[in-house]
């Protein structure tokens, strides 16, 4: 906790920046203001990752993330990749997506684009520890944890006066909002959100299968929702894990959550064609509720949400953290830029920038989500034999392809500098396809 004593009581402490919440987009933020005369303060409700973790065998977290190369590029320009790179990553090579009621298909393959992989399957606490290991190597940053806030005001200069749960106060120029889903500071503040409830959850869990999952990123569209497989690889090399995130409906997911773990495994092998054989064992198994959600606004006088508490996509295409982590970096971006012009960090037009630069992107992908969603959920057969065929064609027509595949990799658009390819970034990938 960071408390500055006067005479036995407790003073306020004053930050530049504070961030609530030190997930994977908080952490990420403050690294990308790592080295800054910026006092940074983070607070979370969690204890912080300690130290790095044991990567021996095979339990594997059952979270995961596919970042796009994009976001591998952010870890590695603020010094969080050779950490994490260095626990344990899976790069994929390829993709392979089909519809389970038909012919259609598409493969993307990193050579025929020339990168060295489409992305890569990390523990979403493998990347957390990467990020705190990065964090405790830069001086300007505090973190404030386990804290919860609790409370919100604005004073007449216009810092932000933040109350945590046990009454400590904190002021800061900039409070950013990366809490998540629930965000307590986007509802301390009365920013309301535009939600669509899916009425679906996503089964996530770990498994083992007979054959080696040859670096390829599965997934099989069932009209109740998506089936990926995503290749997970011990330290030993041993390629027979997967994570899968299995969307049904509430209904199926919670019969699939009852049942013994030969029975899953069973119902898990056939939903997925036995592409790789039989489903060996399974980890536990936790669902997800899924909803869309969108902030009303991603800014206030002296405020900033950034990556779940801005806003939440289906899980489909393995977005949600790839467009937080945009969100920190462009944040980030303007934030460095009015440092380098003397210019307050808080300024409404900073944070317009950032707004502006964000919804758009963020609105596109959402919607392309919801789209991809319900159009594979329509069983007529008129829409199911141009969907087939559809898929049939963009295979073989490369250059929408590999715009696909692009923007997979999120290496489409404008993307801030902290996102971009530097050269010396090892297993170097180009920026453009
Ligand atoms: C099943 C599933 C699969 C997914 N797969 C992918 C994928 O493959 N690729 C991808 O890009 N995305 C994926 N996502 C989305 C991704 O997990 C989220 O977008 C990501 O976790 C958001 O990160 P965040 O840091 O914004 O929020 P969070 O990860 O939710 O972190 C919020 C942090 O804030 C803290 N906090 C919360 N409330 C308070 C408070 N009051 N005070 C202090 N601290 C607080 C929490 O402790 C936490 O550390 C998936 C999501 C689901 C559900």
């Amino acid at each position: 906790m960071v408390k500055s004593q006067q005479e036995g009581s407790i003073s306020t402490a004053f930050f530049d920046v504070l961030i609530v919440g030190g997930g994977m987009v908080g952490a990420a933020f403050a690294c990308s203001l790592g080295d800054t005369p910026l006092r940074i303060g983070i607070i979370d409700a969690n204890k912080p990752p300690q130290g790095p973790i044991e990567m021996e065998g095979s339990n594997f977290d059952s979270r995961v993330s596919a970042l796009t190369l994009a976001s591998r590029h952010l870890l590695d320009n603020i010094g969080a990749w050779s950490f994490i790179s260095s626990l344990r990553h899976s790069p994929f090579e390829r993709m392979s997506v089909w519809d389970a009621e038909g012919s259609g298909q598409i493969e993307f393959n990193a050579s025929e684009l020339g990168q060295v992989a489409l992305g890569y399957i990390i523990e979403n606490s493998v990347i957390l520890t990467g990020l705190y290991q990065r964090l405790a190597q830069l001086e300007n940053i505090t973190i404030i944890a386990p804290s919860l806030i609790d409370g919100m005001t604005i004073d007449e200069g216009g810092s932000r006066c933040l109350r945590l749960t046990d009454g400590t106060e904190m002021k800061a120029s900039l409070v950013i909002g990366a809490d998540g889903a629930q965000s307590k500071v986007r509802e301390l503040v009365g920013i309301g959100l535009k939600e669509k409830d899916y009425h679906q959850r996503a089964i996530v869990t770990t498994v083992k299968t007979e054959l080696g999952h040859e670096a390829t990123a599965w997934q099989r569209f069932l009209p109740s929702g998506p089936l990926a497989f995503l290749p997970l690889r011990t330290c030993q090399n041993d390629d027979h894990f997967c994570s899968i995130v299995w969307s049904v409906d509430e209904s199926e997911a919670a019969s699939l959550l009852a049942m013994d773990e030969m029975t899953f495994a069973a119902e898990l092998g056939a939903a997925f064609e036995h592409k790789l054989g039989a489903i060996e064992a399974v980890a536990n198994r936790q669902a997800f509720p899924l909803r869309q959600r969108h902030a009303k606004t991603y800014i206030q006088n002296g405020l900033a949400l950034i990556g779940d508490a801005a806003h939440t996509i289906h899980p489909l295409a393995g977005q949600g953290v790839n467009l937080g982590l945009l969100d920190a970096a462009v944040l980030a971006e303007e934030i460095l830029r009015a440092l380098k012009r003397e210019l307050p960090i808080n300024d409404m037009s900073l944070l317009s920038r950032y707004q502006r630069r964000r919804v758009t992107n963020n609105l596109v992908m959402m919607e392309a989500m919801s789209l991809f969603k319900k159009l594979f959920g329509i069983r007529h057969p008129g829409v199911r034999w141009l969907r087939n065929n559809g898929m049939t064609l963009v295979n073989r027509f490369a250059p929408v392809k590999n715009h696909l595949a692009a923007q997979a990799m999120g290496l489409v658009g404008y993307l801030p500098t902290l996102s971009r390819y530097k050269s010396g970034i090892k297993e170097g990938h180009s920026n453009k396809i």
